[in-house]
């Protein structure tokens, strides 16, 4: 894995609440009172290589990749909450909207198909419409260029996005939707893999794809819509998606999501990465309709809806508490970086509370994160980094600070660290006691977002 240094990055435009007449967009019930109103988008971010199975771990401590960006929000600062939402078809309820989707999607399709048994509904259908239809298929194939996949992309961010026709170029689509972070192994993939993703083998044990894909949807030999999906160990990533706006009353983006949680199913993958989560953003919460999970970044555990749902309004900031359990008032949750399911987690039956306002609301724990800022630069060498690459004393979701100290303190973390770094174009490694101040302090700042044993395990660019 080759990362750049994080970046922390601040827009006042945000794609989520950009049309929001809303103007509340606090992490914190405590923060409305306290700070003049900014609605920004602020997160940290890198420009990376990796493999899909490194990939698989980073979205399941809150990343998301775009193109080979990858990026978390600052939960505490930014304007909207993103949570990291998967799901599967066991957890998701199909809704009478979802029905009449895939109803209407057989008619159009296949009209031949023998109906359901009265009054029942049988997702079973929706697959086999797509085995019995001459009219449509659909082709994985590796996430490249081609003239019909770009035509169909601008007329789409052109309408759907109201994008400016002179701002879609072929460059654009390509950065966003073909260029990844992933191995030129895992993006070709080999035909075993993409025989495996034919809808006649599904039933079968087949090689599973890894690996960044487009599905590209044709009715009748038109290019009508393109799936953007990553393959990766634990499940399959939705990216993004692209239908034609003519189609528009075969709702693609809902169907897609259907399609895609019972191919998952039938092949074997665990989960169905639906992206991040804006409780805040109507255009987004079309994702809650598939059920399932979203990851709290600061207990490093995945909650099903239904338990945090109250927590979520608003758009504020939820950290999960069990109801009795006694809090350490001064620190923040410590991280290990490996988020774990609720069955297995502390919570499991437990009344849950929302104790966000008591950790980031609570000036006895940011007086603490900002002693020990102060520690780790006078006695460790760690200087304030200039601020395009300066971490927040707080970040929810990321290693606290005090965790950093007590590594120093404890002797998990000393001069003789050891980090790859690349170096004139080659790789070289350097322990923490022969860098420079700045040098050290951007280690410990790829500890904090990447975790301990990530960073010593990966390439650091510095330039
Ligand atoms: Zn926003």
């Amino acid at each position: 894995m080759l990362v750049s240094i994080p970046q922390y990055i601040s827009r006042s435009h945000c794609g989520y609440c950009d049309d929001s007449e809303k103007d509340d967009f606090y992490a914190l019930e405590s923060q409305l009172h306290s700070h003049p109103f900014e609605k920004k988008s602020v997160i940290i971010g890198s420009v990376a290589q990796f493999t899909c199975q490194e990939y698989d771990e980073l979205m399941n401590i809150g990343y998301r990749r775009s193109g080979d960006f990858i990026y978390k929000s600052d939960l505490l600062k930014t304007c909207c909450r993103l949570y990291t939402i998967r799901t599967c078809l066991s957890m998701c309820k199909l809704t009478k909207e979802h029905r009449k989707v895939i109803n209407r999607f057989i008619k159009e399709i296949c009209p031949d198909l023998p109906p359901a048994k009265k009054n029942t509904f049988d997702l079973e259908r929706l697959y086999e419409a797509q085995i019995q239809s001459t009219r449509f298929r659909t082709k994985f194939e590796p996430a490249g260029y081609s003239d019909e996949k770009f035509a169909l992309y601008k007329k789409y961010q052109v309408t759907i996005h109201n994008d400016d026709p002179e701002d879609v170029s072929e460059t654009s689509f390509e950065r966003f939707l073909c260029h990844t972070p992933f191995p030129e192994k895992e993006v070709k993939g080999d035909s075993d893999q993409f025989d495996g993703l034919k809808l006649e083998s599904w039933t079968e044990n087949n090689k599973l794809r890894i690996g960044p894909t487009h599905e590209c949807y044709y009715l009748d030999d038109k290019l009508i819509a393109i799936s953007v999906i990553d393959f990766l160990p634990s499940g399959v990533s939705s990216v993004y998606f692209i239908w034609d706006p003519d189609y528009a009353y075969l709702s693609l983006g809902t169907l897609s999501g259907l399609k895609e949680l019972q191919m998952c199913d039938k092949l074997g993958y665990d989960w169905y990465y639906l992206g991040l989560y804006v409780e805040d953003c109507p255009k987004m919460r079309y994702k809650q309709k598939f059920g399932g999970e979203i990851l709290d970044l600061c207990n490093e555990v995945y909650f099903p809806f239904d338990k945090v749902n109250p927590f979520l309004a608003n758009g504020r900031l939820f950290v999960a508490g069990a109801k009795g359990e006694t809090y350490d008032k001064e620190f923040e949750l410590e991280s290990n970086g490996y988020p774990i399911d609720y069955k297995d987690s502390i919570f499991n039956d437990r009344e849950l509370i929302n104790i966000a306002e008591d950790i980031y609301g609570n000036d006895k724990v940011l007086m603490e994160a900002q002693v020990v800022r102060k520690i780790l630069q006078e006695d460790f060498n760690i200087p304030e980094l200039d601020s395009q690459i300066s971490l927040p004393v707080q970040v929810p979701g990321i290693i606290p600070l005090w965790q950093i100290l007590d590594w120093f303190l404890t002797g998990v973390l000393d001069d003789n660290f050891t980090v790859k770094v690349l170096l004139r174009g080659r790789p070289m490694k350097l322990a923490l006691g022969d860098m420079t101040g700045e040098a050290r302090s951007i280690v410990i700042n790829f500890i904090r977002v990447f975790g301990l044993e990530r960073t010593s395990e990966m390439l650091i660019r510095f330039q």
